[in-house]
Parts: structure tokens; C-alpha cells; sequence
């Protein structure tokens, strides 16, 4: 079974007139809880975040930051990232939700899960919030696996249309946590090229696949189920975490690669397969980015419905 988890708390994160907005998760939690298989999915139970879980992944310096920003009625941390009174509360009931899901599915109660959440997270480095990120969700959740539930080898598969600068910082010379990001290049924000693989430890485990603006479907496809077959080759990684973000899609605002709805069926049934070579199915899969507040929620259901098919 797929786990979910959605709650009205993820719409406390007030961003003004912002594409990353509260109307995300308020209309895709609408539509999605509309369609009777996806409403009978299990729900997960929301969890904060200890700030001693996340300060694994980032200086105390940014947590605080956001804590004093929010605290005082809230402000940018970065000129694209903003935060309001209950931003930070809501950052860490995000990353403290993609920690309870990991529990879940490593724990074998789940096979996978699904975690509607915002504010997004892969741009925030170790010393950063920005990109609309407050604080690295995946890469929160991927240090949990490894120091928590002593894992060793963990993937995470990004395929949001920005590069995951955050999530590459964070584990760039990391022998256990391998990185795979699929992206639009040039764009936001600016890394990503094919040449940054990793370093020391690390050489080797991030694996970038730069496209320009005008790449095919079919094009995209190709690179993205070759470049999956390589890294689980090298990761055999015991849980892949996913960086869902859907603002690849044609008709996203921002990010407009030119994929359909069925691309992203196809993107998660290989992770899927991905999954039971070595994880014994285990994924987690966190919202990042994605922008079309009408078709973002037919993207997650998608997605869902190919993490929860058998
Ligand atoms: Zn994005």
C-alpha cells in the first residue's frame, strides 16, 4: 500500500503572491480526496521535526534564521524565499513528515509513501534556505535513514525540473547517499552540469542529466531510464527517496520541459522497478516543485496511482 500524508497545516505557510503558494497542497488535497481509490489510501501521522534531526543536515546558523524571521512576523531568507509567523513550524512538520514516512516504509509497515507537503526543499543547502526551500526535506529524511535506521545505501531520484543544488551540496562527497537529478540546464540555479559527479568519498555518486529547453519527450525519457539504470547499478540503494517535483511538465509556468501527464506514470513505475531490485520496494517520494494549480493535482494523482498500482 501507498501511505499519504496531507494536512491543512502545510497551507500555514503564508507566501504572499508567490508561485509557491498555499493553493498547492489546498487544491491538490481537494481533487485528490474527490477520487475514491485515493481517498481510501492509508493516511500518515504528521510529525515536527527535532531541531536536532535537522541540524544533522543544516547550520544551526539558517535554522535560527528562520526561526528569528518567522518569529518576528516573518521576511525573505533569500530573495526568492519567504517566510511568514508560521512558516517555521510548518518547515519543520515537513521534514519531521518526511522522517515519519521514512519510519514507515523502512519499518516495512508501508511498501511506499507520499508526502504532500511545503514548503519544497530541495534547493536549501547545508548554510541556505532558498529556491522557495526552507529547510532540505529529502535530505533531512535521507540522513534520518542512514544515522537513524542505520541504512547504507540510499538513492534519491530527482526529476523536478530545477537542479537539486541543495540536495548535490549536501551529500557531494558522500560515499552512501548516491544523488540523481534530471533537470532543465541552463536555468535555476545555475548548477547541475554533467561534469559535477561528487567528490572525495564521494566521486561517483551524483549523477546529473543537464537538457536544454527543446528537449523531446521521447529524448527526456531515454535519458532519464538509462541514467536510473546506471546509478542503481552503483547505488544498489536498500531506499530511494524521490524529489517530485512536477514543474517539468508542458504546461508549468516556470518550468515547461514539455512532459505529459503519462511521462510521469512512466518516471514512477521505473523507480518503482527500481525499488524492488535492491530496496525491497521501498520509496518515499516528497512534493517539491510544480506550478499549475490545475494540472499539479492530476500530476500527483499520476504519480500516486503508479506508486500504489501492484
Ligand atoms: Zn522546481
Amino acid at each position: 500500500m501507498t501511505l499519504i500524508y496531507s494536512d491543512p497545516l502545510f497551507e500555514r505557510h503564508r507566501t504572499g503572491y508567490h508561485p509557491e503558494c498555499p493553493d498547492r497542497v489546498l487544491a491538490s488535497t481537494r481533487y485528490l480526496e474527490s477520487i475514491p481509490w485515493f481517498s481510501q489510501l492509508p493516511k500518515g501521522r504528521l510529525a515536527a521535526a527535532h531541531a536536532d534531526l535537522i541540524a544533522r543536515t543544516h547550520k544551526s546558523s539558517m535554522i535560527e534564521l528562520a526561526r528569528e524571521t518567522a518569529a518576528a512576523g516573518g521576511g525573505h531568507l533569500d530573495e526568492d524565499t519567504f517566510v511568514s509567523t508560521d512558516s517555521f513550524e510548518v518547515a519543520l512538520h515537513a521534514a519531521g513528515t518526511a522522517m515519519a514516512a521514512v519510519d514507515q516504509v523502512v519499518r516495512g509497515h508501508e511498501k511506499n509513501a507520499f508526502c504532500l507537503l511545503r514548503p519544497p526543499g530541495h534547493h536549501a543547502t547545508d548554510a541556505k534556505s532558498m529556491g522557495f526551500c526552507v529547510f532540505n526535506n529529502i535530505a533531512i529524511a535521507a540522513h534520518y535513514a542512514r544515522d537513524v535506521h542505520d541504512l547504507q545505501r540510499i538513492l534519491i531520484v530527482d526529476f523536478d525540473v530545477h537542479h537539486g543544488n541543495g540536495t548535490q551540496d549536501i551529500f557531494y562527497r558522500d560515499a552512501n547517499v548516491h544523488f540523481m537529478s534530471i533537470h532543465r540546464f541552463p536555468f535555476y540555479p545555475g548548477t547541475g552540469h554533467v561534469e559535477e559527479t561528487g567528490s572525495g568519498p564521494g566521486l561517483g555518486t551524483t549523477l546529473n542529466i543537464p537538457l536544454a529547453f527543446g528537449t523531446t519527450r521521447s529524448q527526456y525519457l531515454d535519458h532519464f531510464r538509462k541514467g536510473l539504470d546506471r546509478t542503481l547499478a552503483q547505488a544498489r540503494p536498500e531506499l530511494i527517496l524521490i524529489s517530485a517535483g512536477f514543474d517539468a511538465h508542458k504546461d508549468d509556468p516556470i518550468g515547461s520541459l514539455g512532459l505529459e501527464l503519462e511521462d510521469y506514470q512512466s518516471m514512477t513505475r521505473w523507480i518503482k522497478e527500481a525499488a524492488q531490485v535492491h530496496a525491497n520496494g521501498r520509496i518515499v517520494s516528497c512534493l517539491e516543485g510544480g506550478y499549475n494549480l490545475e494540472v499539479l493535482p492530476r500530476l500527483i494523482e499520476t504519480h500516486v496511482a503508479a506508486l500504489a498500482e501492484s
